[in-house]
């Protein structure tokens, strides 16, 4: 037994419902659908079967897409005039650029290139700014879809003890930011770990909330939490596995099966945090369409 499971899976596709329903009343009162333009620079395996799930879950859902595949060999120049060319077209109203890019590209140029009204990701500074003190913005995807869980399975999170693991500026310093807020959802006292911290366990082991955002599998242990803690997996590892027909599983960065004997609530990998991330990214969507964040 142990703590119960955060079915991010179940979540997800009520969050998918909730914004289905809602493109489908917005185009009832005679506007355009919802258009998410994806653009996958090269052909690296991972990067285009994640656009593919998003294009496939914003068709679920209602909202036009496509997804310019350009070459690797693009330069940093024809890829701005691109993304200039889209955020001038009316037509479209949230830019994905697929992560990571080719080595010659600076992914914060790019990043910044996307006008921040289009910015879906929630990765344009303009985004992370206003994310930092508290004005709306685009969220990155992956942490506001952690906060919808605790949202949705009525955790508590005001005055707790958060503890992230990962810096990261697309996971792990936003998740710190939103759990840290005053005066949005989070209100929690936050800590925020990384690879230059001395001695994790001092931290994990005071979390009544633990995000781990780490790329690690394995990193966190039993030993290193308290009872009663709330785990949040964001972790997605390939690990070698001879019994699976593709030769490998996917792991989190938490010992599942071990640290969930001691916590209250745990998100599983796969089917935690990952479905939320792309039910936020259609989230996004329909605000950028609606203009609701910047009207
Ligand atoms: P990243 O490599 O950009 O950042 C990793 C962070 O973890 C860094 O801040 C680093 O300092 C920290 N770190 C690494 N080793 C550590 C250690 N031993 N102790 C403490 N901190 C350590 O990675 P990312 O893009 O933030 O992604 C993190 C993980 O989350 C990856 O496994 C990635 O695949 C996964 N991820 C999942 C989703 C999802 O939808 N579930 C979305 C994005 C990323």
């Amino acid at each position: 037994m142990g703590g119960e499971i955060i079915d991010g899976k179940k979540v997800a596709e009520l969050v998918r419902q909730s914004v289905r329903e809602d493109v489908e009343q917005w185009v009832k009162k005679g506007n355009r659908a919802p258009f998410l333009q994806v653009v996958l620079v090269g052909d690296d395996p991972a990067s285009v079967v994640y656009t593919g799930t998003k294009t496939k879950a914003c068709r679920d859902v209602g909202i036009d897409t496509n997804t310019l595949e350009l070459q690797d060999t693009i330069s940093a120049k024809e890829l701005k005039g691109i993304i200039t060319d889209l955020n001038n077209d009316d037509s479209v109203d949230g830019i994905l650029v697929q992560m990571p890019l080719p080595s010659h590209l600076s992914q914060y140029d790019v990043i910044e290139s996307i006008d921040h009204r289009k910015d879906v990701d929630g990765f344009h500074p303009m985004n992370v700014g206003r994310l930092s003190i508290d004005q709306p913005c685009f969220r990155s995807c992956t942490p506001a879809g952690v906060m919808e869980l605790f949202k949705y399975y009525s955790i508590p999170v005001k005055s707790k003890h958060a503890v992230v693991v990962g810096a990261s500026n697309i996971v792990g310093s936003p998740m710190a930011v939103m759990l840290s807020r005053e005066n949005s959802t989070g209100k929690a006292t936050t800590t925020i770990c990384h690879k230059f911290t001395r001695d994790l366990t001092t931290h994990t082991i005071h979390a009544d909330i633990l995000v781990v955002a780490a790329g690690q599998p394995n990193l966190i242990k039993a030993e290193m939490v308290k009872e009663g803690v709330v785990v949040v997996d964001v972790g997605i590892n390939r690990v070698a596995d001879e019994t699976s027909e593709k030769g490998y599983k996917l792991v989190g960065d938490v010992d599942f099966e071990s640290v969930r004997k001691k916590a209250s609530w745990i998100t599983p990998v796969p089917g935690g945090v990952g479905p939320m991330t792309v039910a936020m990214l259609m989230k996004n969507t329909l605000l950028a369409a609606k203009k609701s964040i910047y009207p």
